[in-house]
C-alpha cells in the first residue's frame, strides 16, 4: 500500500491511497483543480479514483465535493451525520454510500474500518485502511483520545496523526478566546503533547511511517511537532526504523 498527503491543515485536507490497483481519496478539502493537479504530479488521473471517503463535514475536508462528485462522478462515502451536514451546507443533494462508525466497508482491494472521534462535527470518524497485509491509520481533527481510538490505531504500519498546535503558542496567539476554547476543548484539535501521548500508546515495532498532519500555521511549527514526535520514537526504540514526515508539496508518495 502507498499513500500521499496531497494537502493537510486548516486550508484543506486530502489523502491519496493506493493498493493492488485500487485508488481512493480520503477527504477533499481543496478544489477539484488542485486535487487533479496534485494527483497528476504523482502520475494518477482523477478517473482512476474509485471512491472519496469523508472523515467529517468541515469545509477543510469537504470543499471539493460538489465538483468532484458532479462532473467526475466520484463515489462518495460518509456517515449519515456527515452526509446530511454536507448537503445542508452545500444546499445540494449528493449520492452517498453510507457507512456507520464502528463498522467496516470495502472499496476494491481496500477495507476501511471507521471509528468515532470526538470533534465538533456531525458524526466524525477516523479510519484504519487495510489491504489485508498492511494497515494505515488516519486520525486528525479530534479534541481528545478515547481508549477506543487508541485501540483501533494499534498495529498500524503507517500513521497519519494530527499534531495541531502547541498549547503555549495557541494560548499566546492573537486568536479570539472563543476560538482558543474550541480548539482546546474535548471536541477540538489535538495538541503536540496529546498527539505524543497517543503515539506512545500505539507505536509498535511494525510502524514504518509516521506523518504529522493538520499542523496549525499560526500555533505550531514543524520543528516543535517533529521534535516531540522524534522523542517518542526514540523512547519506543523506533528512531532508526520509523520515517517521520510532515506535509509539504510536492509531497512524496510513501510506503505503508
Ligand atoms: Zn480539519
Ligand atoms: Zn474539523
Amino acid at each position: 500500500m502507498k499513500f500521499c498527503v496531497l494537502a493537510s491543515g486548516s486550508s484543506g485536507n486530502c489523502i491519496y491511497i493506493e493498493s493492488k490497483g485500487t485508488r481512493v481519496l480520503v477527504d477533499a478539502g481543496i478544489s477539484r483543480k488542485s486535487v487533479q493537479e496534485r494527483l497528476a504530479q504523482i502520475g494518477v488521473g482523477l478517473d482512476a479514483i474509485a471512491g472519496l471517503c469523508i472523515t467529517h463535514d468541515h469545509s477543510d475536508h469537504t470543499a471539493g465535493i460538489p465538483v468532484l462528485t458532479g462532473r467526475h462522478r466520484l463515489p462518495l462515502y460518509a456517515t449519515y451525520g456527515t452526509s446530511t451536514t454536507v448537503e445542508s451546507n452545500a444546499k445540494k443533494h449528493f449520492e452517498w454510500n453510507l457507512f456507520e462508525a464502528g463498522c467496516a466497508f470495502g472499496i476494491g482491494a481496500l477495507t476501511f474500518e471507521a471509528f468515532t472521534v470526538p470533534h465538533d462535527a456531525g458524526d466524525p470518524v477516523g479510519f484504519v485502511v487495510s489491504d489485508g497485509e498492511r494497515r494505515l491509520g488516519i486520525a486528525t481533527d479530534m479534541g481528545e483520545v478515547p481508549d477506543m481510538v487508541a485501540h483501533h490505531l494499534k498495529g498500524c504500519h503507517a500513521l497519519i496523526l494530527e499534531f495541531n498546535h502547541d498549547r503555549d503558542l495557541l494560548l499566546n496567539s492573537s486568536r479570539p478566546w472563543m476560538v482558543k476554547q474550541r480548539i482546546l476543548g474535548r471536541r477540538g484539535h489535538l495538541s503536540n503533547v496529546q498527539a505524543c501521548d497517543l503515539l506512545r500508546c500505539i507505536a509498535g515495532d511494525q510502524l514504518r511511517t509516521l506523518f504529522l498532519a493538520h499542523l496549525s500555521e499560526e500555533c505550531n511549527t514543524p520543528a516543535l511537532a517533529r521534535g516531540c514526535a522524534a522523542e517518542v520514537l526514540r523512547d519506543c526504540g523506533l528512531a532508526g526504523t520509523t520515517q517521520l514526515c510532515l506535509h509539504q508539496w510536492p509531497g512524496p508518495v510513501l510506503d505503508v
